[in-house]
């Protein structure tokens, strides 16, 4: 089967009622503006524990999330960013994906006008669909498995994509009959009602279990599973799983850290809280020394920030629209000593150990050929959860030692997101989003939506140590993935479609003929836009797919259908 045959068999897919959706970006179109410095909202901690105590009575909190991570923090010391950032998304106490926003103002969500930021499928049908028209094309290169196809999407939100990507397999009887189950992995129980809603319909049931809940797909009847975990999702190497990851990898915690010259008379002991005092380093060493510093990595931790803050005293820099928010709660504090994770992760990978060993002067050469300053001061970003979800999809595709896969590998995964796609390792990515506007992601935690930037090759390390049984290609920009797909006819097929319906002949259907073939345009430019911040440029697509020593490109990869 040609492009173009999967292209025309896509056309007699159902038209869906909504044919292009709210146009407000996930990413801000300011979102890739320079981000602020880091020194913007690190500071030296100068405050202890005890002089929190003291002015904590009367402390105003601005969400009852800051008001407990304020306690557990004078209890036990600043906390990594992670801990943070797990605790604001999807902590049992209000977190953003669990809970906070509901409580707080009624009838709204994450997504669309209303929302916080929108997201390419609920932009249009047509990302959907072509990610459906994507896991198509895989099945019938993997010899179109007639049956134990698993559908497994991590982070689905109200169930667009999903919807949209069983809607075109539909179109596909043999692969759907193929599918044994959907799982959908989600922390929020409010959007698992929603995708439970759109995907079986308002009166489905469902139904509790160990491993999570369970209803019925309108498309098929097929079984669905939510879990909350993607280690609860049963693995058998038998299976073939198509997994999705759309904007999920963006919303995982991050560590931080930075290269600092530490003198070599001051050995800091490792420690797994960090120890931060008013009066720097503990230990410190009266004796000269003989030889040069060393460079040590520190973790940046989230500590309050002082009492009576104001924008004007934490100068809270203008591109995180001060007015739209309260005084950050929290800030960056660098830990004047080892922790736990500076001691371990940033010694996981040698893109790491490169930013580490090079002087300040000198150049980290990147994969691309381009290269990057190194040495003190450098900032990196690692996402230990990161690795845990791309080794777990290579896993379930390409199988391990631990859990072989005797008839071979099978499945792929496709991973979008947003991040840098040259191999640098992101730095100072991390940002609150607030009603599609920038904000301090330390501004009322819980109401604020974090997100940072993907490392794509870290992910891609992650997926290839894991498995042997896999082998990644990308990240390519979302432009050329979609475009590859033949997205673009799509749209053209659904225009002609759709004003076959539009008669047009009093002046109001002119009008709407007109609207609605400029939304659907402006819909699919905005997916495929590849000017400086277009979604078509600052989104990537990366593919995990079985071993095959590289002679099979996926689609949208540089590679053909193959039947
Ligand atoms: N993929 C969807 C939604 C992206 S928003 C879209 O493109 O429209 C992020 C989604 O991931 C939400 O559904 C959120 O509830 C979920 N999520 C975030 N962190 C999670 C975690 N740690 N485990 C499971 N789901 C998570």
């Amino acid at each position: 089967m040609t492009r173009l045959a999967v292209t025309r068999a896509l056309r007699s897919v159902p038209r869906a009622t909504i044919l292009s959706r709210p146009q407000l970006p996930r990413t801000p179109s300011f979102r890739n503006r320079a981000p602020p410095s880091l020194a913007n909202y690190t500071r030296n901690l100068s405050v202890t524990a005890r002089r929190l105590n003291d002015d904590e009575d009367e402390r105003k909190w601005s969400t009852p999330l800051a008001k407990q991570l304020a306690e557990a923090i004078t209890a036990t010391g600043p906390v990594p960013l992670a801990s943070f950032m797990r605790m604001c998304l999807t902590g049992d106490i209000g977190g953003y994906y669990t809970g906070a926003i509901e409580k707080s103002e009624q009838n709204r969500d994450q997504f669309g006008v209303q929302g916080d930021f929108v997201t390419s499928p609920e932009i249009s049908q047509v990302f959907g669909e072509l990610c459906g028209l994507w896991y198509v094309t895989e099945w019938l290169a993997q010899g179109r498995p007639s049956k134990g196809v698993e559908l497994i999407e991590v982070g689905p939100g109200r169930g667009t994509l999903m919807d949209d990507m069983l809607r075109t397999i539909q179109n596909f009887p043999e692969m759907a009959k193929s599918i044994d189950a959907v799982y959908m992995v989600e922390a929020s129980p409010q959007l698992r009602i929603a995708q439970k809603n759109l995907l079986c319909g308002e009166d489905a049931a469902m139904s509790e279990s160990k491993v999570g809940y369970h209803s019925h797909c309108k498309y098929g009847n097929i079984p669905i599973v939510w879990t909350e975990t993607i280690k609860s999702i049963p693995y058998d190497p038998e299976k073939t799983p198509f997994i999705m990851a759309h904007e999920f990898f963006d919303a995982l915690p991050i560590h931080a850290f930075q290269l600092v010259e530490v003198p070599p008379s001051d050995p800091s002991p490792p420690s797994s809280i960090a120890t931060i005092t008013t009066s720097g380093p503990k230990g410190q060493s009266k004796k000269p020394t003989t030889t040069g510093p060393t460079l040590e990595w520190r973790e940046l931790l989230v500590s309050p920030t002082p009492p009576h803050s104001t924008h004007l005293t934490l100068r809270t820099p203008p591109s995180q629209n001060p007015h739209l928010t309260p005084p950050p709660d929290f800030q960056l504090t660098l830990s004047p000593s080892p922790t736990r994770h500076s001691l371990h992760l940033p010694d996981l990978s040698p893109r790491y150990r490169a930013i580490k060993s090079s002087s300040s002067s000198s150049q980290v050469p990147l994969p691309d050929g381009t290269t990057r300053a190194g040495g003190p001061g450098s900032l990196i970003e690692i996402c230990p959860d990161a690795y845990l979800f791309a080794s777990d999809f290579a896993t379930r595709i390409g199988g391990s030692p631990s859990h072989p896969k005797p008839s071979g590998p099978k499945g792929a995964a496709l991973i979008l997101d947003y991040g840098p796609g040259d191999g640098s390792v992101p730095v100072n990515s991390l940002r609150g989003i607030r009603k599609h506007h920038l904000v301090s992601p330390f501004a009322e935690p819980g109401l604020t939506d974090l997100s940072a930037d993907v490392d794509f090759t870290a992910v891609a390390e992650a997926a290839t140590d894991a498995s042997e049984g896999v082998e990644v290609h990308g990240p390519v920009e979302q432009a050329w993935l979609l475009e590859g797909m033949g997205g673009r006819e799509r749209v053209e097929h659904l225009l002609k479609v759709g004003l076959a319906k539009r008669p047009g002949s009093s002046e109001g259907e002119e009008e709407e003929r007109e609207k609605f073939v400029s939304d659907l345009r402006r819909s699919w430019e905005r997916l495929v836009d590849r000017g400086p911040n277009g979604m078509g440029r600052i989104y990537k697509a990366l593919a995990i797919v079985p071993e095959n020593d590289g002679r099979r490109r996926p689609v949208g990869f540089g590679g053909d259908v193959v039947m």
